[in-house]
């Protein structure tokens, strides 16, 4: 298969959250699957790639330069009035205008080049006029016939384009079996059900590997995985000025600041965390002023003592040592399409505590569950928490407030205290847990000769 991504965003040189993220590690399990995988992005002017080599033949006002991402082949659209040399990659008013002149630039580029794809993998509502585009500037005239999958990362913002994209395109999906259950009947989605599906996202296990991983002072995996994180957990303290003549429980949070992530029970993990003892590390911003005083606030009150930093700015590298140190890390979203970041903890060995919504739901396995236990037991295994693709892996809580995190994070907390062995135990188990894009790699596979067979 020849499979284009059409995105904008891609890790790590044009990365927002997770969605760049998925492009490219979607991209390369895909291709490793022995399929031809490139993809188109507007060519914004913070693009952190300086390796911009081929001047490619283009559409007439836009320049497309390429180059190679991750071993991922990738077109850069940019037109000569500057619209994507912003300061951020989303938010400015004519968003809307920008993003589809974006996706008839892609068609046109494709079209003039002769690239004809099996399949055009569009994501979020940025690229969803792709699949109209296609239609109703191309199809009529049977130039070239692509087959459009669009995958929904958000169903919060854009949901008028992302409709028009479930009516034209062949396939579409959303990133975990339990968000497109709780989507599944909203009035944009509703009608198209039968080409919908859940497809789990993964993390690419190279880009995020605790053993590999340049930023990390002792690299380490299951097998000194106590070491490893000690080590960080030093680099770290010593790194933001916390104190650090006494070993104590990290709790981490590494997440855009937005409604989305649960601003109040962010929060309230920071100050349940320092009052039990512990210490708290946030990195990550908020796009609302508002909020991001919330925070400035809560910075104030908690970082003297040294038992709390607060990084206000995105910091990949940082956030691989973070991820590396944390003895835990707190997702409490308000919903959660798939979320990365639980996945990224595991695999560096931190116990995630999370709300149980969307793709949280589908990755994280309470400890003291019974019926994942049952399950295990029905399985015909004796160890509840042995590895497995259900094997207990975390603390999980429903409500949407502080007493629901609480019942999550202080349990995690007491089996920290409790019983030290254990605990640590948990997190080099958790690090086993399969978090890589294998399996829905293949789905996507699967789904893509579907769509071309439709
Ligand atoms: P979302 O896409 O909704 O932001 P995800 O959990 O799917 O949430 O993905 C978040 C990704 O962004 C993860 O890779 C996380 O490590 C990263 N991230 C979030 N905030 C920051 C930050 N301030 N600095 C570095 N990486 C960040």
């Amino acid at each position: 298969l020849h499979v284009v991504h059409i995105a904008v965003e891609m890790a790590p040189i044009a990365k927002v959250g997770g969605l760049g993220d998925v492009v490219t590690s979607l991209g390369r399990a895909v291709q490793d699957q022995g399929h031809m995988v490139e993809a188109i992005l507007p060519c914004p002017s913070q693009c952190r790639c300086n390796l911009l080599t081929t001047t490619t033949p283009t559409p007439p006002h836009v320049v497309v330069t390429s180059c190679v991402v991750e071993g991922i082949r990738v077109f850069f659209v940019d037109p000569h009035n500057g619209f994507f040399h912003t300061d951020s990659v989303y938010g400015r008013n004519d968003d809307e205008m920008r993003f589809d002149f974006f996706c008839k630039a892609a068609l046109e580029f494709l079209l003039q080049t002769q690239r004809q794809p099996d399949i055009l993998h569009c994501h979020d509502w940025q690229t969803a006029h792709v699949a109209k585009a296609y239609w109703d500037d191309y199809h009529p005239f049977g130039l070239w016939k692509p087959n459009v999958v669009f995958t929904i990362h958000n169903m919060n913002y854009g949901q008028r384009k992302i409709g028009e994209a479930a009516y034209y395109s062949q396939k579409f999906t959303t990133v975990s079996p339990t968000y497109a259950a709780e989507v599944g009947g909203h009035p944009a989605i509703a009608g198209h059900g039968h080409k919908f599906m859940g497809i789990l996202n993964g993390i690419d296990p190279e880009l995020w590997d605790p053993a590999e991983d340049p930023w990390l002072p002792v690299p380490y995996g299951a097998a000194n995985c106590e070491e490893g994180k000690a080590a960080a957990r030093a680099e770290l303290r010593r790194r933001l000025g916390m104190n650090g003549w006494e070993d104590k429980l990290l709790v981490a949070v590494v997440s855009r600041l937005t409604g989305q992530k649960g601003v109040p029970l962010i929060k309230h993990a920071a100050w349940r965390s320092r009052d039990r003892g512990g210490q708290f590390v946030l990195l990550g911003s908020a796009p609302d002023p508002r909020v991001q005083g919330e925070f400035n606030a809560l910075a104030g009150e908690l970082s003297h003592g040294g038992d709390a930093a607060f990084c206000f700015y995105y910091d990949e590298p940082l956030s691989h040592l973070i991820y590396a140190a944390a003895d835990i890390v707190v997702v409490p979203s308000m919903f959660e399409p798939c979320g990365l970041t639980q996945m990224i903890a595991m695999r560096y060995g931190a116990v995630p505590v999370v709300r149980h919504t969307g793709g949280l739901r589908d990755t994280v396995f309470d400890v003291d569950n019974d019926k994942a236990r049952a399950a295990w037991e029905v399985a015909g295994s004796t160890d509840p928490e042995a590895d497995g693709p259900t094997a207990v892996n975390g603390f999980a809580f429903e409500g949407a407030d502080a007493g629901g995190l609480d019942y999550a994070l202080n349990r995690a907390i007491d089996a920290y205290y409790n019983d030290k062995a254990w605990f640590r135990g948990l997190q080099s188990r958790v690090m086993g847990h399969d978090v890589s894009w294998c399996r829905p790699a293949v789905q996507y596979v699967d789904l893509y000769y579907a769509a071309i067979k439709k």
